[in-house]
């Protein structure tokens, strides 16, 4: 028979548990036993969900209070040593690892957390040292969990993150040399014992994951795959059956890494459908295979007949007995369930599918290959019909928008005239003097404002109060501006909640979930909007506060949009036309926005990009080329409709721009600002050995924290990049958005960074 199974489950709960559990943990409102108590009552509710959808082979040890890979690090040994010689206890310890720790005497930053893969879930990364050693905790959580369950009467297949992975994912600590995979040695016996101790509670098989698989690996990385699972093969009986599981790409690359003397095999084919005859043709000859048939990164109903065709092709060359249905990862990545939507359009809510949906789905793929499409005739009747009703909707086919793409022409993308022909005009109407002063947007989201949107979006202000606020709060933030002297003022973004869900909400094609959250990071959410239909502009979206603004001001108001790339990394895209499509339609729409603040007299204009690197495909190649390609190409389509003398600026969050420079400077934004303030003022080389013609504001202070920054320190770091940057490209502005700072330390570390720009001023 061929069996369904889930890779891993969204922790939160339905309503977010886990996050207001752990907060008021976090500040002392709840105790660790009930903190406990409550993450025990979310798995075992969420594995009798998975159990009730028919699912067979249910995950355990998916779960964590924070990150999974930091639970990892913990029950290893792995945490470094400034944690563990602080006296807390394990939880305190692990939390302290995740987000740091502050109180009784304890002063520990956190480990650095990066982005999981090319999704937008952070992991923490695993710090290791140069005398690194590796013991297994007394408790290890998998087999903690595992018993939990089982109690429950659920024999669970516990997930580990595979050792090869591990290591990869992981980094020497600050000050060390050591090159992680070289550790794999030392790790091993630590994976050697827990499997076994899993084997003991009563265990049969075990997910391990390796997703490091699917990148282009060092050689040392890749040859390690082979060996460690035969180590691990070799014990036999002791240790479960091993399910190998790669996701979020295909494996053909390193298919010839891929150890064979495992029980099963993973893939995605999602994703990477065409892997999988390569992948059946590489598989150990008794070797199962795990077809990941549902999508663990979006939200879209299943297309049921699909996958099962796809599984039927693998049972034909495999049998029923050695292919499994799978979600094509883990569903940390999808909210926790559609039963949650009560203010969804029904037309629309038919086409989703979430977590606790996706639990059904894959059982009803392994049923419909195990006993035929009779017995689950019902589900593949209004599958299908879902399916066909969303492929012809008008909510998802826009014809005049299909009109307006076909009618791109080259010239759409290109400003009128090259930069320098560019920046004499802007210079000319502009007027703005040496190492001008600016920010990033955002000004402090004070309480007030939250109060004030919640209560218009509840209907208790009318939407003239409310725009009333709106206008007052614009004028406090001018004014402040003007008496901080700064040279390109920003009207401070307090109408907009978020910077994607602000423009989704007034684009035609998108929809809005009430509850759809996804962990982002610890105790973090994300309410993603969802990309259903072709995208387009009914009305301007920004120019009523901008051009307010304007009016408001004696120096240039720069306007402010999130760009199409940003909005549609940040949302659920489609999965029935490319991304290039969806992100074209959303560069058109903005577009539109941009020349009509123009229109509006608002002559500097920022497109916000900060998420164009992480969709960066995970391998170099092809596929990254052709993504920077559209990717840059919907960029200059949103902003290329402008006068010469009107200034474009754009703005990143990271400053690593070194392995894909030449887009950013294929972008061709007047002024680029990026959040180099805690990097290496080293990464601005680049710029100069690529002679980077255009401005740069590097970002002088860290938003992130709430420290003021001395003038001084604000001049050393100009100073650092004048070593770099011509004078007449550095442009003076914090690394990002204020507006999770306060109104104080924002005005002081603004004093003190206009004087130091002023005090270069005085200089050159
Ligand atoms: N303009 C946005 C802001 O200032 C940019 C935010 C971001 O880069 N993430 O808030
Ligand atoms: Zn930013």
């Amino acid at each position: 028979m061929v069996q369904s199974s889930v890779l891993g489950f969204p922790r939160m709960g339905a309503n977010r548990e886990l996050k207001k559990a752990t907060e008021a943990y976090w500040g002392g409102k709840l105790s660790q036993a009930d903190l406990l108590t409550e993450a025990k009552r979310l798995r075992l509710e969420h594995w009798n969900i998975q159990k009730k959808a028919g699912v067979d082979v249910i995950p355990s040890n998916d779960f964590a209070l924070y990150d999974q890979v930091l639970t990892h690090i913990q029950d290893f040994g792995a945490a470094p040593p400034r944690y563990t010689t602080q006296n807390l206890d394990p939880i305190d310890e692990y939390f302290a690892m995740g987000r740091g720790h502050q109180k009784g005497g304890v002063d520990v930053p956190s480990l650095e957390m990066v982005k999981w893969f090319d999704s937008n879930y952070h992991y923490v990364k695993p710090t290791l040292q140069d005398n690194q050693t590796f013991k297994l905790s007394a408790n290890p959580k998998a087999v903690v969990e595992f018993i939990e369950a089982k109690e429950a009467g659920i024999i669970t297949r516990p997930v580990l993150v595979g050792p090869v992975s591990f290591l990869a994912l992981g980094k020497p600590d600050r000050d060390q040399t050591v090159s992680p995979i070289d550790l794999l040695d030392k790790l091993l016996p630590v994976y050697e014992e827990l499997l076994t101790k899993l084997k003991a509670a009563g265990a049969e098989t075990v997910q391990i994951d390796e997703p490091t698989m699917v990148f282009d690996l060092p050689a040392k990385t890749k040859a390690a795959f082979k060996p460690t699972y035969e180590k691990l093969a070799a014990l036999g009986d002791k240790i479960p059956k091993i399910v190998l599981a790669t996701y979020f790409g295909d494996i053909v690359h390193n298919i010839d890494a891929l150890p064979t003397d495992v029980y099963a095999v993973h893939v995605d084919l999602v994703r990477n459908p065409e892997q999988l005859d390569t992948v059946i043709g590489a598989l150990g000859s008794k070797t199962i295979l795990s077809a990941g048939v549902v999508d663990g990164r979006n939200i879209w109903k299943n297309n049921l007949k699909r996958s099962i065709e796809t599984v039927e092709k693998a049972v034909q060359k495999l049998g029923k007995d050695r292919v499994i249905v799978a979600t094509s990862s883990s569903l940390l990545h999808t909210p926790h369930t559609l039963a949650s939507e009560k203010k969804l359009d029904p037309e629309i809510a038919d086409w989703f599918s979430f977590a606790v949906e996706k639990a059904s789905e894959v059982a009803v793929i392994a049923k419909a290959v195990t006993e035929g499409p009779a017995a689950v005739r019902a589900e593949l009747e209004a599958n299908a019909k879902s399916i066909q009703a969303r492929a012809t909707s008008k909510r998802t086919n826009d014809p005049k928008v299909k009109e307006r793409q076909s009618k791109i022409t080259p010239e759409f993308y290109n400003r009128k005239s090259e930069f320098p022909i560019r920046i004499a005009q802007q210079q000319k109407s502009l007027g703005l003097p040496l190492f001008p002063t600016t920010t990033i947007g955002s000004f402090p989201q004070t309480k007030e404002i939250r109060v004030q949107r919640n209560k218009f979006t509840k209907g208790e202000i009318t939407a003239a109060e409310y725009e009333k606020f709106i206008e007052k709060e614009i004028q406090d933030v001018v004014k402040v501006q003007e008496e901080l002297d700064l040279d390109v003022y920003v009207h401070g973004e307090p109408e907009r909640n978020d910077m994607v869900q602000y423009f989704g909400e007034r684009l035609d094609g998108y929809a809005f979930t009430t509850h759809a959250w996804v962990q982002s990071y610890g105790s973090r959410c994300v309410r993603p909007p969802i990309i259903v239909g072709d995208i387009s502009r009914p009305a301007p979206m920004t120019v009523k506060e901008s051009k307010y603004a304007v009016s408001i001001s004696k120096k240039p108001m720069k306007g402010m949009l999130t760009g199409p790339i940003t909005c549609l990394r940040w949302s659920f895209p489609r999965d029935d036309v490319h991304q290039s499509v969806q992100a074209e339609q959303l560069a058109l729409a903005l577009r539109d926005e941009v020349v009509d603040l123009e229109a509006a007299g608002v002559f500097v204009i920022q497109v916000d990009e900060p998420a164009l690197r992480e969709g960066l495909p995970l391998r170099s190649g092809k596929e990254r080329e052709a993504y920077l390609d559209w990717a840059v190409k919907s960029f200059r389509l949103s902003v290329a409709g402008v006068q010469d003398s009107t200034q474009i600026h754009s703005h990143f969050c990271y400053s690593e721009f070194q392995d894909f420079f030449h887009a950013i400077a294929a972008l061709d934004a007047d002024v680029l600002s990026i959040e180099n303030s805690k990097s290496d003022a080293k990464l601005l080389k680049v710029f100069v050995d690529e002679a980077y013609p255009r401005h740069i504001g590097p970002g002088v202070y860290d938003i992130h924290s709430p420290r003021v920054p001395s003038e001084q320190e604000i001049k050393d770091r100009i100073e650092e990049m004048l070593a770099y940057l011509k004078p007449e490209q550095l442009w003076i502005d914090p690394d990002c958005g204020l507006k999770t700072r306060q109104w104080s330390e924002t005005k002081a570390a603004l004093t003190n960074m206009v004087n130091a720009a002023k005090f270069y001023r005085q200089k050159y």
